[in-house]
């Protein structure tokens, strides 16, 4: 019998977390052609979930847990999750249920005809701000503009990963991760299947729009060097203006004769260039930021305990 793993990242969902289990064990009963296992990674929450979650596992051993020793975003959640997920497939959803498991059923079928990633396509985005969604429209523009792999729209973590995916996700082992473009990197076998997305059953939205603006950057430069390159295309031009705009102050000095200060002149191309100069060195930093994080080479996440286990 094959073994489907469910993958659950949570952060501070005890509103939701009932009415999850609630679904979850009603997909996993009706479904009995799989061995299952719910593997819920609790990224350091500071509420009643562990507990709620300690208790159903308890109650019912196809849950486990891990439990992260502090909150390490969601990203990293669900690679800790990868590494310890035993099945042949693992589908990835969120705690809210804004990822329906009737789905589930479906995408087993796909992936019994042999597609090894099948993901989740939002019909509609659901309630969400208007300018939310057109800036996330323009991002994803953006992004595919720029860089040589393939960009989905309105595809998010909900999808279903065999394990050769799943031994491919869990050997890039950068620690700052942006598993969109990775899905999308390791490549393999895929297929979309189209799914509503509903609002969130209850709680809150652990995202807010600076978090939203680091997750974009944290895209782009994981993704691509085209900033660099923009840079470098933007400080050729403009050298190339200014050493065009030399000579000519030269030769008028030389030719005519320069009896005004020049003040203006001065100040307009001394802020350009300035300006010019800190936005390239600000995009350099960006990426020897990433250098130094991860040549520190450390440990993604820490784990504090699985299933009842302590881990040392
Ligand atoms: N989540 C997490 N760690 C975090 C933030 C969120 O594991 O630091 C989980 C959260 O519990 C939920 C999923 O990631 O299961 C999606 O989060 P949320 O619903 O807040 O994001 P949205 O659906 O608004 O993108
Ligand atoms: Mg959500």
């Amino acid at each position: 019998m094959k073994k489907v793993s469910l993958l659950i990242p949570f952060y501070n969902e005890q509103e939701v977390l009932p009415k999850l289990f609630e679904r979850v064990k009603l997909l996993v009963d009706s479904n009995l052609d799989y061995q299952w296992e719910v593997m819920l990674v609790n990224d350091g929450s500071v509420d009643n979930s562990l507990c709620m979650v300690k208790q159903m596992y308890l109650r019912d051993n196809r849950f486990r847990y891990i439990d992260l020793s502090r909150n390490f975003g969601k990203e990293v959640a669900m690679m800790a999750g990868l590494d310890y997920v035993t099945g042949d497939c693992v589908v990835i959803m969120d705690a809210d249920l804004q990822h329906p498991p009737e789905v589930i059923p479906d995408m087993l079928k796909l992936w019994e005809e042999g597609y090894d990633d099948i993901y989740g396509k939002r019909n509609s985005r659901g309630k969400e701000p208007w300018i939310r969604k057109k800036l996330s429209l323009l991002y994803y523009k953006l992004l595919q503009k720029t860089s040589h792999v393939e960009v989905l729209q309105n595809v998010g973590d909900f999808r279903l990963l065999d394990r050769i995916c799943i031994d491919a996700l869990c050997s890039m082992r950068e620690s700052q991760r942006y598993t969109k473009g990775l899905f999308q990197w390791i490549g393999f076998n895929k297929k979309e299947i189209l799914f509503n997305q509903e609002d969130r059953v209850a709680g809150n939205t652990k995202w807010n729009y600076l978090k939203l603006v680091g997750l974009a950057i944290e895209g782009i430069t994981s993704y691509t060097t085209s900033p660099l390159k923009i840079a470098t295309v933007v400080g050729l031009f403009v050298s190339m203006s200014a050493f065009t705009y030399m000579i000519y102050v030269i030769l008028k000095a030389l030719f005519i004769g320069d009896p005004v200060a020049g003040y203006p002149t001065i100040m307009v191309v001394m802020l350009f260039l300035g300006g010019v100069q800190l936005l390239s060195l600000g995009i350099i930093g960006e990426y020897i930021g990433r250098i130094f994080n991860e040549t520190k080479n450390r440990p993604v996440y820490f784990v504090r305990e699985i299933d009842g286990e302590k881990c040392n």
